[in-house]
């Protein structure tokens, strides 16, 4: 694969090539695992160039969204000689599950990146942290730097202004560490109701910034979290918690979407007075942002898959609709197709829509070259061939043929199958009158059965309402793919079919995009009014016999439909189920 030669630039890799450069995390050194300064002064130089994390919150699956951050942050690690933590950000007690956890890592994993590097697993948990970062709140309020907070919310609100407006002081500002560090505890210890008071870093009321007004950097909640248990009942804000766990797994450069760039002064205050205190070891961690990805027709945001699940517009997290690692995957989009996706859209400072094709393109790109090669009859129309008997003897005779499984790539093999008297082709390629330019089936007109024999069209039966139910041919004699005389007869069409007593009833799902807007939630429209209602059609098919056997998520071009894969929950030999992962990108001779 030649994802790494053709990757453009961007501002991320500028400032990396800079800081490398400039050396300004040479030499560093690094304990081994997350730690305080003075577990990473007494450890050895960092073997890791640069860190970066992908540090999702287990409270739901990954999409295509966090395959871009993913593909980003393990990317730049690969190509600058870092490593790339996974962290689990899970200090929100109340939505996290290790289910979730569980899917992430096998995600991340099946996108085709790992955290194990120079003898460890970067694997992390944000809650493993909790310690540190009460330690870490305890010496704010020692210094100063931090205070606990007894006014309502109503009350903070009011005081905390807007725009417009600077905030004002709460009454408790300026009341003395002692007393501060006295709450705190109590705090910690359960003495106090869910909501009594916060913890709030003392930095400026009048920052334009309003991030800045003194924000909360812990709360009293009494839930059960999945990892910790009921050992806490304070629990950090993630605006805290962030840029602690950076530090202390010694992230270079910490990458995040746009929407924290209003954050980062207060990522910097607090890493910096956390470090003056001698806390957290230098150089430390600085945050970058760069634009969400957003593919058109695609909905992202976990809260609304949710409500796909959950309302049973879609079957499940791994639907292949759903733009879910899982959903993309049950599609039979390959991890290479989603890397490249990411990879080509670089990183920029703007949330970028891009054109959901572009998915389908990469997916052509990899697949193109090595899928096999099938054939598939997907909306079926018997075709007899009526001089059969006259032309082989016998009505029962079966013509053996023989395809290459990949047509550019011999080494891959043969595929065998019959052609007997009875096949089926697509309804498509039969037209009783035929438009300016057809070139397949219609009366008089000849066409190669693909890998076969030339026939030549005599005429059709219909049912009492007109429609086609039985194509009549006839075999041109001497005409076999790969015999001397395949040439003899020129035509302008070949079809592909299957031999309906070899063939193998299939279920085939035809997946359109889940919506009939671009931008689906555009001007705050409920994506619910454009949803795509033939966004899934089931059609019963027929197969070339071999393709029953294909293993769950093997992928297979059915020759002029498509890209399909195995499913990889249903299909059984015995009974075959495939997803079209994308159509080919040009139709086959008109
Ligand atoms: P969502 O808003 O979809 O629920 P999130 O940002 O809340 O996603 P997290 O688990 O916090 O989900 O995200 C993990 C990482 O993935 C974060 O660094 C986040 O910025 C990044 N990420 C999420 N969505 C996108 C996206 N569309 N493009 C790029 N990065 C994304
Ligand atoms: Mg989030």
């Amino acid at each position: 694969m030649s994802e790494t030669d053709h990757r453009p630039s961007n501002f991320l890799r500028a400032i990396i090539e800079r800081d490398l450069e400039a050396g300004t995390y040479a030499d560093r050194p690094f304990g081994g695992s997350p730690g305080d300064a003075a577990h990473h002064a007494a450890g050895a130089p960092d073997p890791a160039r640069i860190r970066t994390r992908f540090p999702p919150e287990p409270n739901g699956y990954l999409h295509i969204g966090h395959a871009k951050s993913i593909c980003l942050n393990f990317g730049l690690a690969r190509d600058y000689g870092g490593v790339c933590h996974l962290r689990f950000d899970d200090t929100n007690p109340e939505k996290e599950e290790q289910e979730y956890v569980d899917a992430i890592i096998e995600a991340v994993h099946w996108l085709g990146f790992d955290w194990q590097a120079h003898g460890t697993s970067h694997l992390y948990f944000a809650s493993d942290y909790f310690d540190f970062m009460y330690r870490a709140a305890e010496a704010l309020v020692e210094a100063g730097l931090a205070y606990v907070d007894e006014q309502s919310a109503e009350e903070m609100r009011a005081r905390r202004g807007d725009f417009a407006t600077p905030g004002s002081a709460s009454p408790y500002r300026e009341r003395a560490p002692a007393e501060n560090l006295a709450r705190l505890r109590e705090m910690r210890d359960g003495r106090h109701a869910d909501g009594a008071m916060v913890l709030r870093a003392k930095i400026d009321m009048a920052s334009p910034n309003i991030n800045l007004r003194d924000p909360t950097i812990y709360r009293i909640r009494r839930a059960t979290h999945h990892r910790s248990g009921e050992r806490w009942c304070i629990y950090p804000m993630y605006t805290y918690a962030h840029p602690i766990e950076d530090a202390l797994e010694r992230i270079t450069h910490s990458i995040c979407t746009l929407e924290f760039e209003d954050q980062r002064p207060f990522y910097d205050w607090l890493l910096e007075n956390l470090a003056d205190l001698g806390l957290l070891a230098r150089p430390l961690p600085r945050q970058y942002e760069f634009g969400r990805l957003n593919l058109e027709y695609v909905m992202t945001s976990k809260r609304r898959l949710r409500a796909l699940v959950e309302e049973g517009i879609v079957e499940g997290w791994d639907d292949p609709r759903m733009p879910t690692i899982f959903g993309l995957r049950r599609r039979g989009y390959t991890p290479a197709a989603i890397r490249a996706l990411a990879d080509g859209t670089g990183a920029s400072k703007t949330n970028i829509w891009i054109d959901d094709r572009v998915l389908d393109g990469c997916l052509r790109t990899d697949l193109e070259g090595q899928a096999p090669r099938a054939m598939a009859v997907l909306a079926p129309l018997a075709l007899d061939l009526t001089n059969w008997a006259e032309v082989f003897g016998s009505a029962d005779h079966v013509e053996p043929c023989r395809a290459p499984a990949h047509p550019q790539r011999p080494e891959l093999g043969q595929r065998s199958f019959g052609l007997s008297r009875a096949v089926w082709i697509d309804q498509d390629d039969f037209a009783q009158a035929p438009p300016k330019g057809f070139h397949r089936l219609y009366p008089g007109n000849k066409v190669r059965l693909k890998y076969g024999l030339v026939v030549e069209c005599t005429g059709c039966e219909k049912d009492a309402a007109g429609r086609v139910t039985r194509v009549l041919a006839k075999v041109v004699p001497g005409t076999k793919s790969g015999s001397a005389g395949a040439d003899a007869v020129k035509v302008k069409g070949t079809i592909t079919w299957v031999d309906r007593h070899e063939a193998r009833p299939a279920t085939v799902r035809l997946y359109e995009r889940l919506f009939t807007a671009a931008q689906p939630e555009a001007g705050g429209r409920d994506f619910r009014s454009v949803l795509n209602p033939a966004s899934l059609s089931v059609v019963q098919a027929w197969l070339e016999p071999g393709l029953a056997r294909l293993p769950r998520e093997q992928r297979v071009q059915f020759e002029r439909h498509g890209y399909f894969v195995a499913d990889r929950v249903l299909h059984a030999e015995d009974a075959p189920v495939f997803n079209r992962i994308a159509t080919l990108r040009d139709t086959w001779g008109a």
